[in-house]
């Protein structure tokens, strides 16, 4: 899951962008000050940065600065004046993207997800290995988006392959079946969250022995389902 630092001292809007931005799977950390949210930056790892311009303490053109110095990650910058936005872009501190306030919040949703995907396009170029996910048997190859169950190759739907590694990749965490359709499937996609239970099923039956007493996706009665490691 994707981790998004907020630094915006008003709270109000930092907290709205917060909501938002976890309807669509993201985990977001809110920092209010300019000099905690610099530190935070630094130290921790964000697959990306919305960043206010005016700040308390440190404000976000020297934030955006010293971020870009040691970090790749994409950064937002958000201002309440558009002559603002237009003086950062000049200076070419290497934000990724602009907004003016007030925005729509979905408008940012959607930029987030547009620049996550094009960073993880952009890193994907440089890996050589293939990516994967092995436990006890089960080998989840992300980058050529294969799985096998002891060395022998399952074939996947797109939403189940996408489905099992979101599971996988959060071990020993209790996701509803809210949750996973729109982490999986679009918040805008028709469709009811029986499909989770219909692809759940499905994937069992491709990797569990016992599909009656599974050892890979757990069923939590009552609350949802858990890739237990
Ligand atoms: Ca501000």
């Amino acid at each position: 899951m994707s981790k998004i630092l907020i630094i915006e001292d008003e709270l109000a809007i930092a907290e709205l962008e917060k909501d938002y931005l976890e309807l669509s799977g993201f985990d977001v950390e809110v920092e209010t000050s300019g000099d905690v949210g610099l530190t935070k930056a630094l130290e921790e790892d964000y697959n990306l940065i919305i960043l206010d311009l005016m700040l308390p303490n440190v404000d976000g053109f020297e934030i955006c600065k010293r971020i870009r110095e040691v970090k790749n990650i994409p950064i937002i910058m958000v201002s309440a004046k558009k002559d603002d936005i237009d003086k950062i872009r000049g200076l070419g501190l290497g934000a990724d993207d602009y907004m003016t306030k007030p925005f729509s919040p979905s408008e940012l949703v959607a930029r987030v997800k547009a620049h996550l995907a094009r960073y993880e396009r952009l890193i994907g170029l440089g890996i050589k290995e293939n990516e994967t996910i092995e436990i006890r048997g089960l080998k989840i190859d992300k980058t050529a988006r294969r799985v096998f169950l002891n060395g022998e190759e399952k074939i996947f739907t797109t939403k189940e392959f996408d489905l099992l590694t979101f599971l996988a990749e959060n071990p020993n965490r209790v996701f509803t079946k809210e949750e996973l359709f729109r982490e999986i499937w679009d918040m805008e996609s028709v469709g009811d969250i029986a499909t989770v239970t219909v692809h759940i099923k499905k994937i069992r039956e491709k990797i569990e022995y016992d599909t009656s007493k599974p050892q890979y996706i757990e069923t939590i009665w009552g609350v949802g389902y858990r890739f237990k490691v």
